[in-house]
């Protein structure tokens, strides 16, 4: 099984995002009883894709143990768009159902933009829509349902950080429009000033030495080093890459994130491992965006997580 890296040398703090999720869900528990509310997600996973099938598996059942109504369609790779764009209309239609998530990636033949536009904004809890990306652009967070990642992230630097985040220096790396992006919007509306680095950007090792939030989303195993990260920094590592572990016996590998944990963790006042970082934050942000959809729903006041 893969550990978190040892924290016993390590002058930065461990952000605990296992913990951080724990939190997150009791509060999700517990308005789901104070509120009497039932909220439904649907999972619609389409195709045999392993990673996939564990992703949404594990959905399902943390949308049980917190008192959801769940429902997963299984659909094979050979259906047709128009039957999968059917069922999203369907799902869109049914008042059981607050949340809808289609599992990432689709088979080649079915256009994901195409299905992704067709849920119901007010249902979308992966925070895909044009809709909601744009409300979280405009400065409307609040009537967003904002992408499960970034949320996650924002939530464990605010911790971190303990004071507001106006005109502190981020840098998000990666500008993808699931974690990138969208982080960046957020830090934005929390009054940070923010640069966006990406594969084409110059000395990214300089932009980093600025940076009071460095917030790594690029997929380089280890690819920030410790030299880059500014004294007492929260470091936040998105990433998740397998890489071979030898010492580990033949054929094994291990999870290592986007940066170099034990370099950076001298320098970071705060830093996520990986894994139990973020990971562990982005299912907790899928139940908390179900359940704000079913309050919207219901017009009841979501609580502020
Ligand atoms: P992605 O869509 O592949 O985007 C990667 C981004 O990194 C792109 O914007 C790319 O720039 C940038 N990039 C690539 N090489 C770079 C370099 N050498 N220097 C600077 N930027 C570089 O990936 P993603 O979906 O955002 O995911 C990023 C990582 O987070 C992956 O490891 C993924 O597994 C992980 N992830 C984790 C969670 C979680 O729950 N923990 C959730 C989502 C993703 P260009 O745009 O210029 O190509």
């Amino acid at each position: 099984m893969d550990r978190a890296p040892s924290s016993s040398a390590d002058a930065a703090k461990v952000i605990d995002g296992k913990a951080v999720a724990a939190e997150v869900t009791s509060m999700i528990k517990q308005a789901v009883v104070a509120s009497g509310l039932k909220p439904g997600l649907a999972v619609v996973l389409v195709g045999e894709d392993p990673a996939s099938q564990v992703y949404v598996g594990a959905k399902g059942r943390k949308a049980e143990e917190l008192g959801f109504h769940s429902v997963q369609h299984t659909l094979s790779a050979a259906t047709s768009e128009a039957d999968v764009l059917a069922l999203v209309r369907a799902l869109n239609a049914d008042p059981a159902i607050h949340g809808i998530l289609v599992q990432l990636p689709l088979p080649g033949h079915i256009n994901a933009a195409a299905v992704l536009e067709t849920i119901d904004p007010a249902k979308d809890v992966d925070g895909f829509h044009p809709i909601n990306v744009g409300r979280l652009a405009i400065g409307e967070p609040e009537r967003a349902l904002i992408s499960c990642t970034p949320a996650g992230c924002l939530l464990l630097i605010k911790r971190a950080v303990g004071r507001p985040l106006a005109g502190l220096d981020a840098l998000v790396i990666g500008r993808s429009n699931i974690v990138g992006k969208p982080m960046a919007q957020l830090l934005l509306q929390e009054s940070c000033t923010v640069t966006i680095a990406h594969s084409k950007s110059r000395d990214l090792a300089a932009l980093a030495r600025r940076a009071d939030i460095l917030v790594a989303a690029v997929g380089r195993p280890e690819m920030v080093r410790g030299d880059w990260v500014k004294e007492g920094a929260v470091v936040i590592d998105v990433g998740m890459n397998r890489i071979p572990a030898p010492e580990r016996g033949a054929g094994k590998t291990r999870l290592v994130g986007d940066v170099a944990y034990t370099e950076a963790s001298l320098r970071a006042s705060a830093i996520t491992p990986v894994p139990g970082g973020v990971g562990p934050m982005t299912i907790a942000m899928l139940m908390a965006n179900t359940l704000t959809a079913a309050c919207r729903a219901a017009g009841i006041q979501p609580p502020h997580f």
